[in-house]
């Protein structure tokens, strides 16, 4: 099916986890390309400084190009950064650069530095005459200000989750960063939607986390699993995403299938309570 509802205002999705390797980029820039693919107009915001969403999705981000550096530290508004991906018209990316890698400290001493991205995006929904759907934003693996960012200016939180043994450490870490946010900078963030990704189901292990996460998080997890895939891993080499990529292989079929779950599923999600 790839009638996916679109939602009526802008989703702003904030990919997080302060644990590296586990999936974030990989998630958000798939997730994104599936979203593009099921007609959505779709921005990622690289915020990682290592710029891996904005090689993914194909876009420049030398250290001469406008990047998310300069929509923090310099005022810059978001349009003139955007760059189109060359996968799918609709599909767009607000690159990182090296540069970004020296915000985390530049930001301390910036006038409202909690919310410099959020200011950005609420300036870009104004200035453009098609609004995206959806924003993910891909986030470095630390709980710094640049991740304070994107809670700030975020909605809704994604967490990828990798299916091994020390998937759950740090997760509460996670979790009481986000009540914080919420007490105390966003009162409207709500933690959506956790994806299992790289899944060997050959596993006992495997098996055994996706269990717990999900006893534990119950309707937040998506039915979709991401499997361990090569040619996802394979995908970023080529400046593309695995739904463009080989769009016919295990991994593509998974993530679109997380990204019409996310597309469908929000609606409930927001006006009822937690299922059991
Ligand atoms: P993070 O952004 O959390 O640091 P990445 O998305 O960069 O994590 O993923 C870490 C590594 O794992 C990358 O080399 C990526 O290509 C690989 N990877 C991610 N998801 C999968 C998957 N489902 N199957 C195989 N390799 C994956
Ligand atoms: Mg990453």
């Amino acid at each position: 099916d790839v009638s996916a509802p679109l939602p009526r205002t802008t989703r702003v999705i904030t990919v997080s986890n302060q644990k590296g390797g586990v999936g974030k980029t990989t998630t958000a820039v798939n997730v994104a390309a599936a979203m593009a693919k099921l007609g959505a107009r779709v921005l990622v915001i690289d915020l990682d400084p290592q710029g891996n969403a904005s090689t993914a999705l194909g876009v420049q981000h030398h250290a001469d190009v406008p990047s998310v550096y300069d929509v923090l530290i310099d005022d810059f508004p978001l349009t003139e950064v955007i760059q189109k991906s060359p996968e799918f018209d609709t599909l767009f990316c607000a690159p990182s650069t090296i540069h970004l890698a020296g915000a985390e400290i530049e930001l301390v001493s910036q006038v409202a530095r909690e919310h410099r991205l959020r200011t950005a995006v609420e300036d870009l929904q104004r200035s453009v005459d098609q609004p995206y759907h959806y924003i993910f934003i891909d986030c470095p693996p630390s709980l710094g200000l640049l991740t304070i960012n994107a809670f700030v200016a975020a909605s809704e939180v994604m967490i990828p989750i990798q299916c091994e043994y020390y998937a759950l450490e740090g997760l509460s870490q996670l979790l009481g960063s986000i009540e914080l946010i919420q007490k105390h900078l966003n009162p409207t963030l709500s933690l959506q939607t956790i994806l299992l990704t790289m899944f060997d189901g050959r596993t006992n292990l495997a098996n055994q986390v996706a269990d717990d996460v999900r006893s534990h998080f119950t309707d937040k997890v998506l039915q979709a699993v991401i499997p361990r895939a090569v040619r996802i891993s394979e995908a970023p080499s080529f400046g593309q995403t695995v739904i463009s990529y080989d769009p016919s292989s295990l991994g593509a079929i998974s993530y679109l299938e997380a990204a019409n779950e996310m597309a469908r599923r929000y609606g409930d999600k927001l006006t009822t309570s937690p299922q059991n």
